[in-house]
């Protein structure tokens, strides 16, 4: 399942391959699950609107969509009055779930099984969204998308402190709730637990001021090492096979129960909380 940095890395990739370009039409598939707004409002949004921008907000990737460029930088067809306000604005929310991908292609490559919407570009191109399990999710909305929780690469240390203040669910858990932070995934919970040496069964009041300021700054540095990890390969996944395996990013614990901890040997220990794997080293994390 993709988790924050890799749906930032595509995010980005995203932006910088389609940021400009015109949704000149758009197909639907049959498959009800993908599609969490009404097939005809999620065409009316997305055709003939302007890519204005691609980015991330918690695991959703957000295409902004504009109309009023497509005037300014065409001119061709006149958009009726009554459109200019809240029609001229919206944002195309996609959740990629567990196997969904968004890949540019041309389009006389062939389209994959699974394929649930294409978006047909001015610049020749298609966006094409698939998923296998069916998991992930596409949207629009008119009004803004925030995530339910706080953004972990922007929240203060106090806002985040504040977060795990008085929860008696292991840390583990807070890390992985998504109304606390939006975005923390499993691997990204225990990379960053390892690194502030707290251990993953810990409740999480009982961290003090020190551990929470340790797991802060290790929240922070393990979700930005693995973006720039996977952001020299951007190209690779955007492509039409787009599966290209991007992540260098080293895992110390995570998938590796029974090896020797990196820095002190001890085996790393694996343990269930609340039906989720959780790995750590018994000798560094407290
Ligand atoms: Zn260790």
């Amino acid at each position: 399942m993709p988790e924050l940095p890799e749906v930032e890395t595509i995010a980005r990739g995203l932006a910088q391959n389609l940021t400009g370009d015109v949704i000149e039409s758009v197909w639907l598939g049959n498959q009800p699950e993908p599609l969490k707004s009404p097939p005809r409002e999620m065409v009316n949004a997305l055709e003939q609107a302007c890519i204005a921008g691609v980015r991330r907000v918690g695991k959703h990737i957000v295409v902004d969509l504009n109309r009023e460029g497509r005037v300014a930088a065409h001119g061709k067809k006149q958009i009726p009055r009554f459109a200019r306000n809240h029609q001229d604005v919206a944002q195309w929310i996609v959740h990629l779930g567990m196997t969904g991908r968004l890949l540019i292609a041309k389009p006389d490559v062939a389209v994959p099984k699974h394929t649930h919407a294409i978006l047909r570009l001015r610049s020749g191109r298609e966006l094409r969204f698939v998923d296998p399990r069916r998991f992930g999710r596409l949207a629009v909305v008119r009004h803004g998308f925030e995530a339910p929780g706080a953004e972990p690469l922007d929240v203060g240390f106090e806002s985040f402190a504040g977060l795990f203040r008085k929860r008696q669910t292991p840390i583990k858990s807070a890390l992985l709730n998504q109304s606390l932070l939006s975005g923390i995934g499993n691997i990204y919970a225990d990379e960053s637990l390892f690194r502030a040496g707290v251990r993953p069964r810990r409740r999480a009041a009982s961290l003090t001021r020190a551990e929470l300021q340790r797991l802060y700054e290790a929240v922070q540095e393990v979700l930005k090492e693995a973006i720039a990890a996977g952001g020299s390969s951007v190209s690779d996944y955007v492509d039409a096979n787009g599966d290209a395996g991007f992540f260098q990013f080293q895992h110390r614990v995570y998938g590796r129960a029974g090896e020797p901890c990196l820095v002190c040997r001890t085996p790393v220990k694996r343990i269930v909380i609340a039906g989720r794997s959780a790995h750590y080293c018994p000798k560094c994390q407290k």
